[in-house]
């Protein structure tokens, strides 16, 4: 999901549709806007769909009025994408004795099942079936006296990935979880007024400058211009998703005082290095693919080429809920460039293989249109975990390479060679030159690893076997 939040500024709800707007990769199926002014109090909006669609609207936006604003947009994860409703869709709102707090979560709640029965045996009545409404009623629960201490009160009972955006009346408020999985940046628009959003790319698109990342563990409550730091749970190492690098993230955002598109394009080099093959072309599958194609073109001295072109019109296939949607969408979605491919040697570069449908309907397209032999490159190492973090990587009996070897994910896909980046190629390229740490491993990569940083409660309950 993506985040963002502004204080201290007139019409702050049009401020959030941007920011909401640029980090549409993040989440496509709805989208929310809370906003408060101080005649009308909390004002809200929630809708399905693009936020383009819903957010530009006049009539929409006039009844969000007032100084401060949060919003979310929506990608569901396992468990949460059976039926679509409205009430599912963010920022929460919760109201207490000292006022009203709006809350939008990017992250998944780990413990958030057994929170859930704990909370509906004690009285809470749960508006929806997300995982992130926990936090409000957890909240409601504690003593604290003020929201903000509220928060922490909440979250510390909190297990897994998150990053939130509250508000109250008069304050704008931002958490990582220890680990900060999930992205969360500040900046700063002019005196006084700040932004919070999941990715930079947010702040390019307001105008907004780059303050610093939320560190993990961190919690900062900016009101009249202060923003005052605290550390709720304790002492912490960072285990930021790796895979926010590979995929997630927006390409020209910047990640750790590192560019996301840069990080791509290392792996492409790294690839390169680690599985070359003779080839007359090599072309990404765009759009995830791009960064790390262009890399691997420079390093091994093969012509790049565009083999295959992506409509723009629509989304990101694997965003899409149900198996049917995402079957199709890769034909709605790329079409081969017969005259580049005819005749070629092609190493095609994708960011990941997941089920494998995608890999495999690309080959035969690019076969058709008469390619001589296709060789794939992926930028990531092989998905055999599912990620209990916020995204959307389905079970394991679903994943290709959790239950295939590299030659039988070759020989079922139907390429002349297959070859992921190592973890440790990945690890280089997202900046770290001795790779990764196996004592301390620098990032979350769950996914690839099967090393979970925090044990997914509700999934061991289930019978999950890490
Ligand atoms: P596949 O067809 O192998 O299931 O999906 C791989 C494609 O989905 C890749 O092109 C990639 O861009 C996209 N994708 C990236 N990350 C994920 C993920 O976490 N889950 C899923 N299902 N697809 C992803
Ligand atoms: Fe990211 Fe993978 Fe970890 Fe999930 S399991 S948080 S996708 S690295
Ligand atoms: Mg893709």
């Amino acid at each position: 999901c993506g985040i963002f939040g502004v204080i201290g500024v007139a019409d702050a709800a049009n401020f959030v549709a941007l920011g909401l707007h640029a980090l549409q990769h993040r989440g496509q199926e709805a989208g929310g806007i809370i906003s408060h002014d101080p005649g009308t109090g909390f004002n809200s909006a929630h809708r399905f769909g693009y936020v383009r669609d819903n957010f530009t609207k006049q009539s929409t936006m006039e009844t969000l009025p007032g100084p401060l604003a949060i919003g979310h947009v929506r990608y569901s994860t396992a468990g949460t994408k059976a039926a679509p409703a409205i009430r599912d869709v963010q920022p929460f709102f919760g109201e207490f004795a000292m006022g009203g707090c709006a809350i939008a979560h990017n992250g998944n709640i780990t413990n958030a099942d057994a929170l859930r029965r704990e909370l509906i045996e004690r009285g809470s009545i749960f508006q929806s079936s997300s995982d992130s409404e926990c936090i409000i009623h957890l909240m409601a629960r504690s003593i604290q006296r003020n929201i903000p201490e509220r928060m922490k009160d909440a979250l510390r009972r909190i297990e897994g990935a998150f990053s939130v955006i509250a508000m109250t009346r008069t304050k704008l408020i931002g958490v990582r979880d220890p680990l900060g999985v999930r992205p969360l940046v500040m900046g700063r628009l002019s005196d006084g007024a700040y932004v919070l959003a999941s990715e930079t790319c947010a702040l390019d698109i307001v105008g907004a400058e780059l303050v610093r990342e939320i560190e993990p563990g961190e919690m900062v409550v900016i009101s009249k211009g202060e923003v005052e730091s605290s550390r709720p749970f304790g002492p912490s190492t960072g285990r930021f998703c790796i895979f926010e690098h590979v995929y997630f993230s927006r390409p020209d955002s910047i990640i750790g005082g590192r560019s996301v598109y840069e990080t791509r394009r290392q792996i492409g080099v790294e690839l390169a290095r680690e599985a070359p093959v003779e080839a007359d072309l090599v072309c990404p599958v765009p759009d995830s693919g791009t960064p790390a194609a262009i890399g691997y073109a420079h390093e091994s001295g093969i012509p790049f080429g565009m083999g295959i072109i992506r409509n723009q019109y629509v989304g990101r296939t694997f965003i899409e809920p149900t198996e049917q949607i995402r079957n199709m969408g890769v034909r709605l979605k790329l079409n081969v460039n017969r005259a580049l491919v005819k005749g070629k040697r092609v190493v095609l570069v994708d960011d990941s293989v997941v089920r494998g449908t995608t890999s495999r309907k690309i080959k035969d397209m690019i076969l058709d249109a008469g390619a001589k032999e296709v060789h794939f490159r992926i930028a990531s190492p092989p998905t055999a975990w599912p990620c209990f973090y916020g995204v959307d990587t389905p079970e394991r009996s679903k994943l290709l390479a959790a239950n295939m070897s590299t030659e039988e994910m070759r020989d079922w896909i139907g390429v002349d060679s297959l070859s992921f980046v190592s973890l440790d190629g990945l690890y280089r390229a997202a900046g770290e030159a001795q790779g990764r740490n196996n004592s301390r491993p620098q990032y979350c990569d769950a996914c690839f690893s099967g090393d979970y940083p925090v044990a997914p409660f509700d999934q061991l309950q289930r019978g999950f076997h890490m």
